[in-house]
């Protein structure tokens, strides 16, 4: 048996025909950049996330930088993220000039530490931005409480989390100004680069919508200085067929995360993050965590099962960021975390055998190498 990281075979065949039509009418319309498919998404998915405004752009990283821009962060500002993210987090804050202050992330769920979060606010902090990671919330709420009356916004990087929800409501719509990607391996995916920013606040709607268009509201009048990122047409009308099958998605891959926590507690050094808030999570990853992870990741890669490591070397030990003058132990929780992480085989369409056959062989894993009480 082969048990890939990621298939797209199941969904894609599923809606393929949808699909197809969608980007026949686009093509038949010859509309292809900002038009009505983009401008129909935008209002499906403000709606389906509980949002009044969504701002369709070229990707995650300009969502993020984008967000960025209509909030006039620059140079001398400071923006809050978590050490625990993948690397356009920190990205998005250096390409705008802002300086990027890290924070270490909780052991227990790899999510930002509210706590180290509240040592880090001084004077200079703007914005403080943190990431739903694994498809797991983030504790917006208790950021909401630390900034209340404060002029610090809340920007949540929702790439990894779309319909994630904490108490009822849609992650993506907490924070003033939201990003999120649409990179075919997310949640929710389209066939090629994509992105969006959500948010209620039509003047910083607006604002992204210019800056997405070189910094234009009106053709030829550039009133801002902006970029070329705009989600096209074609993008906006795949991601608005599989917008309405992601609830079910969604609802697969709880019960595809729910079988992998309930078959491998216990088993060997594996411990798994908390998930206070169990309804929640998305699993945009299933990840475990153990000592052992290059071995069982290589085991297992015997067994014809693919993994990921989500990710390898922590953002603040990425080369293209050393002027930032961090080192090794500055964050021990998320070092530590990306020594120990593996992502398991998660997506629509992964068989009950398959999976099966991925719990097997890591319970063998453990049983061979005597590990299985480590
Ligand atoms: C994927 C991702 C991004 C970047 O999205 P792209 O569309 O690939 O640019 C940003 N933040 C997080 C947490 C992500 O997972």
């Amino acid at each position: 048996m082969i048990v890939p990281f990621l298939s797209l075979d199941s969904i894609h065949t599923s809606i393929k025909k949808e699909v197809l039509s969608a980007i026949e009418q686009v093509y038949n319309a010859n509309d292809f950049i900002l038009g009505e498919k983009l401008t129909a998404f935008e209002e499906q998915y403000a709606k389906a996330t509980g949002v009044n405004y969504c701002v369709g752009v070229g990707n995650g990283l300009d969502a993020l930088k984008i967000a960025l821009l209509a909030l006039d962060i620059n140079k001398g500002d400071e923006v809050i993220i978590p050490a625990n993210t993948f690397f356009a987090t920190l990205q998005a804050v250096v390409l705008v000039g802002a300086k990027p202050i890290l924070v270490d992330v909780n052991q227990k769920d790899g999510l930002i530490d509210i706590d180290l979060l509240k040592k880090s606010i001084t004077s200079k902090t703007k914005a403080i931005l943190p990431v739903h990671m694994y498809g797991n919330v983030a504790d917006v709420l208790s950021i909401l409480k630390l900034i209340k009356g404060k002029e610090i916004y809340l920007i949540e990087d929702n790439a990894q989390a779309h319909l994630a929800t904490l108490k009822n409501q849609f992650t993506g719509s907490f924070g003033h100004i939201n990003a999120t990607s649409f990179y075919p391996g997310k949640n929710l995916g389209a066939l090629g680069d994509g992105g969006a920013i959500t948010t209620n606040s039509k003047e910083l709607a607006d604002k992204c919508k210019a800056i997405r268009n070189y910094g234009s509201s009106e053709k030829y009048y550039y009133d801002v200085l902006g970029e070329n990122s705009r989600l096209d047409n074609l993008q906006a009308a795949v991601l608005s067929v599989k917008l309405k099958y992601l609830p079910e998605w969604t609802l697969e891959r709880k019960k595809i995360a729910a079988i992998y926590a309930k078959e491998l507690l216990g088993i060997g050094d594996i411990s798994m993050f908390e998930i206070e808030n169990t309804v929640g999570h998305v699993y945009h990853l299933f990840t475990i965590l153990t000592e052992h992870r290059d071995q069982l990741s290589a085991f297992l890669k015997e067994k014809n099962i693919q993994t990921i490591v989500h990710y390898p070397v922590p953002i603040h030990l990425q080369k293209s960021v050393a002027n930032l003058g961090y080192k090794k132990g500055d964050f021990p929780v998320s070092e530590k975390i990306a020594n120990s992480i593996l992502s398991l085989p998660l997506f629509i369409g992964l068989t009950n055998k398959e999976q099966m056959y991925v719990v097997a062989q890591i319970k063998l894993f453990f049983s061979v190498n005597n590990l299985l009480h480590a």
